[in-house]
C-alpha cells in the first residue's frame, strides 16, 4: 500500500522522481513496496554502479528475443537448440514457459527440441485456445515430422487442461504423445524441479 506518500509532494522522500521510480520497482515481480523502496535508494542515492545495471537492462532488452520456432529465449533466431545438428527434430518437448526448457537442459539428458506455449489454458483467467500458439505448434510437429511429443506441463489445473487440449489437438496425427511421470510436485512449476527428479519423470514417461 503507498499511503499517503502518494501525495503530489512526492511522498515521504519529496520527491516525485524518486516516488515514480518506487511505483514502477513495486510492479515488478516478487517486489513490495517496502523492497521496492530500498532498492530505488539503493539504485538512486547509494553510491554504486547503477550506470552498470542500467546498461545491462537495456543491453538484454535490446539482444534477448524469443525464438520464432520453439518460443526460447535467444539472442540468435532460430535459436541454438533449434539449430542443432546434434537435436533430434523428431522429439518434441512441450513445455509452458522458457524458464522451463533450462531444467531439461541443466540436466542435460534431453536431445530433442521444444517448444513454449507461453502459458497455460485457463478459461478462469481468460487465457483461452486462441491466446496461445496451438497453431504454430500444429505447423512445426508436421513441418520437421516429429514422432513424439512430450508433454512437459506443470500438474496443475491449468496444466492439465492444456494437456488435454494438446492431446485432442494431436489426436488424427500419426504419432506418440507421451507425459512426464508422475514426481512432478502437483501444481508445482517444472522450472523448480531437480535435475534428478525431472530425469526420472523423463525415463518413465507414460504414454498419454
Ligand atoms: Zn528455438
Amino acid at each position: 500500500m503507498a499511503g499517503r506518500s502518494e501525495g503530489t509532494d512526492g511522498g515521504e522522500f519529496q520527491s516525485p522522481a524518486l516516488e515514480r521510480l518506487v511505483r514502477s520497482l513495486s510492479r515488478l515481480p516478487g517486489l513490495g513496496r517496502k523492497s521496492a523502496t530500498r532498492l530505488a535508494l539503493y539504485l538512486v542515492v547509494d553510491e554504486n554502479p547503477a550506470e552498470d545495471l542500467v546498461d545491462a537492462i537495456s543491453c538484454a532488452r535490446e539482444q534477448v528475443r524469443h525464438c520464432s520456432r520453439c518460443g526460447a529465449i535467444t539472442e540468435q533466431d532460430p535459436c541454438r537448440i533449434c539449430t542443432s545438428a546434434s537435436r533430434d527434430p523428431k522429439l518434441l518437448c512441450i513445455v509452458s514457459s522458457p524458464v522451463d526448457i533450462l531444467p531439461f537442459e541443466k540436466a542435460g539428458f534431453f536431445n530433442g527440441r521444444y517448444f513454449v506455449l507461453g502459458g497455460l489454458l485457463s478459461p478462469l483467467d481468460g487465457i483461452r485456445a486462441g491466446d496461445l500458439p496451438f497453431d504454430r505448434m500444429v505447423e512445426l510437429i508436421q513441418q520437421d515430422e516429429v514422432a513424439e511429443v512430450i508433454i512437459a506441463l506443470d500438474s496443475s489445473v491449468e496444466g492439465e487442461t492444456t494437456a488435454l487440449y494438446v492431446q485432442r489437438l494431436l489426436q488424427t496425427s500419426d504419432l506418440q504423445l507421451t507425459r512426464l511421470a508422475t514426481g512432478i510436485p502437483v501444481g508445482g512449476a517444472l522450472a523448480y524441479t531437480d535435475e534428478v527428479t525431472l530425469q526420472r519423470a523423463f525415463q518413465f514417461r507414460r504414454a498419454f
